[in-house]
């Protein structure tokens, strides 16, 4: 249910940390801007909205989101536009995924009202925090806990639901060496797996920290009943370039995470006259199709890094090598992102968002 939310109460704070910051090439995740955004959910209502000095938050030891976990986030970018104004990437997407988030983890749904409103005013109050650099961005990251005091597992009473930013410079990430996963799951038919839910990250260290032992950058999921089709990398959805189609994987069985920037691929590769199928993908269909030298591009996508391409892929005792110098489809798609995200083209899908 929809409640009006109250209006968003401001408060500035009286020195800000942007003068001691340089923003070009500013690394992802680490610095935060001057203000946050903060809502409580008590008595089942939303209220207490609130734009305040970033900062420290008190939280009890019996918090039960530290306990059991109802913990969900988003992650969003807004970008530079020219001229100097701001636009937010498809924020509706986000804001949509992050209620089917809630729901899942039986947690109360967010109003439009807090959550693009909210994240609008943040802002607009922070804007000079935005990098107007070339390829850089102000990451946003709403997120939401539970906030009761209790040991007991069931669900909180209530929850507190916040928004903060960071600037961010290029995230350039090196062509990856991928590790194919076929002990450890991330997601399950009937699981989490389609939610943004911070349980889902915490059970995926392991195997992403025991690949990295072996050299490797990430695993590729494969599903929990064969480990024969695969499903997503870390915090990317994952792309084929097969037989000159494009193949990535359908969100049917709700354990992929529904990618705005997967969806986004999708529609400018259609728009480019490319095939595109969303099916199941076997691991053995991949190592058949690289043998017969049809399988020529592999990358992720998602929020963070736009697009990172697959250098190696690694199955058994079979590795797959794609040669970075020669990939034609991965960079014409994050091309085409590129111009739609910084307003160098018509936004003919209507996914910027200006602030
Ligand atoms: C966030 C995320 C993605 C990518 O989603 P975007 O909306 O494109 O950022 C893919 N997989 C997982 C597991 C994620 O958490």
């Amino acid at each position: 249910m929809m409640i009006a939310a109250p209006d968003i109460q401001v408060e500035r704070s009286t020195s800000s940390k942007l003068p001691g910051v340089v923003l070009e090439n500013i690394p992802f995740g680490r610095v935060f801007t001057d203000h946050m955004l903060e809502a409580d959910f008590e008595g089942g209502e939303w209220k207490n909205v609130r734009i305040k000095p970033y900062g420290p938050i008190e939280v009890d030891p019996s918090n039960a989101a530290w306990h059991y976990g109802q913990s969900i986030f988003e992650g969003i970018k807004a970008y530079p536009l020219p001229g100097g104004e701001v636009a937010i990437f498809r924020p509706y997407d986000n804001f949509r995924r992050f209620n089917i988030s809630a729901r899942r983890m039986q947690m109360p749904e967010v109003p439009e009202e807090i959550f693009i409103e909210g994240m609008r005013q943040l802002i607009a109050v922070d804007k000079d925090w935005m990098p107007h650099y070339p390829n850089h961005a102000l990451y946003i990251r709403p997120f939401m806990f539970a906030s009761d005091n209790a040991i007991g597992v069931r669900p909180s009473e209530n929850y507190k639901f916040m928004v903060i930013l960071s600037p961010s410079g290029p995230y350039y990430t090196a062509p990856m060496r991928i590790y194919v996963e076929e002990q450890y799951v991330r997601a399950v038919k009937g699981g989490v797996g389609y939610a943004k839910t911070a349980g889902n990250y915490a059970a995926a260290m392991l195997a992403t920290a025991e690949a990295r032992a072996q050299g490797y950058d990430q695993v590729l999921w494969t599903d929990a009943f064969e480990h024969r089709y695969v499903q997503e990398i870390g915090t990317m959805n994952v792309f084929f370039v097969l037989d000159g189609k494009v193949v990535t994987p359908d969100l049917s069985a709700g354990t992929i995470l529904a990618g705005v920037t997967r969806d986004s691929v999708i529609t400018v590769l259609r728009e480019a006259g490319v095939v595109v199928e969303e099916r199941a993908i076997a691991i053995e269909e991949l190592l058949t199709a690289y043998k017969a030298g049809q399988l020529t591009e592999a990358f992720g996508a998602g929020t963070a890094a736009t697009i990172s391409t697959i250098k190696e892929l690694r199955y058994k005792e079979e590795v797959m090598h794609f040669d970075p110098a020669s990939l034609r489809m991965t960079p014409m798609v994050l091309e085409r992102l590129n111009a739609i995200r910084y307003g160098h083209v018509p936004d003919v899908h209507e996914w910027l968002f200006r602030v």
